[in-house]
């Protein structure tokens, strides 16, 4: 009888080519602008990846870990304080291929309800009028799923998510759920998901990071072949906090 051989188990914390490409892209992540109003955003041809998520959902640091900056996204938990959309350039320097839009978390208890009301219309207009918006990424904590608000705002995109516009579940923090609990989260955020992707993600053990950036990568390239790598746009100011 031959010897058996055991199969290789995969490793997924080692990335590939493809892996690698995509965080090398991702790093080259620079502020562009901020906006407090969706008429202070500049018209941009680029592919623009908007990530939303409830306030502490860990978007920030899905955003610093997927860039590998440490400072690049930052949370301010300051009720009151003005919330902006913050546009950060991607690819190589003089040939910008795509935007990241960090849009306000939502849901923050502490924010006055004027604001919130505000902040909804604002990032609903932005979610349906972005002419550029070329995906979402809706950042949830794991152990929690989709709730009320991101259900409220996959609403407002579903008709652009059924016309094709790419749409992507992270569920973070996947550290603290056991294995069970993980693939039980998976399959409920799933149903949820109105045909978006889903996909576990903990910036603490690096799970899901290479795997959300070739799904990035892959987007941006879907969208815009590389040939229409266009000349940045001069950044403005500094980013603002969320
Ligand atoms: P944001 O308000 O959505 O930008 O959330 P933050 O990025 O500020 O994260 C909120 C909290 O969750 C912070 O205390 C983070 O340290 C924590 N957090 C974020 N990502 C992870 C993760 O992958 N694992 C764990 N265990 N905690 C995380």
């Amino acid at each position: 009888m031959p010897p058996t051989t055991r199969p290789t188990p995969p490793r997924a914390a080692a990335p590939d080519a493809a892996g690698r490409a995509a965080l090398g892209w991702l790093h080259t992540a620079r502020f562009l602008t901020t906006a407090a109003q969706l008429n202070q955003l500049p018209a941009l041809e680029l592919p623009e990846i908007a990530f939303v998520g409830r306030s502490n959902a860990g978007k920030s640091t899905a955003i610093n870990t997927l860039t590998q900056h440490t400072q690049l996204a930052y949370a301010s938990k300051k009720p009151g304080r003005t919330q902006h959309i913050n546009l950060f350039a991607l690819g190589r320097q003089s040939q910008t291929d795509a935007v990241l839009a960090d849009l306000p978390g939502y849901g923050y208890a502490a924010v006055p309800q004027l604001d919130k009301l505000r902040w909804q219309r604002v990032m609903a207009n932005y979610l349906v009028s972005r002419a550029n918006l070329a995906g979402v990424v809706m950042l949830c904590d794991a152990r929690h799923g989709l709730k009320e608000l991101d259900e409220a705002l996959l609403e407002v995109i579903r008709p652009r998510v059924e016309a094709g516009l790419p749409f992507l579940v992270l569920l973070t923090k996947a550290d603290k759920l056991n294995r069970n609990e993980q693939a039980k989260a998976l399959s409920i955020a799933r149903l949820h998901a109105g045909g978006g992707h889903v996909m576990l993600f903990s910036a603490l053990k690096r799970l899901g990071v290479e795997q959300a950036a070739v799904w990035l990568r892959q987007l941006v390239d879907e969208a815009a072949p590389s040939h229409d790598a266009a000349p940045e746009p001069a950044p403005d100011g500094e980013p603002e906090a969320k």
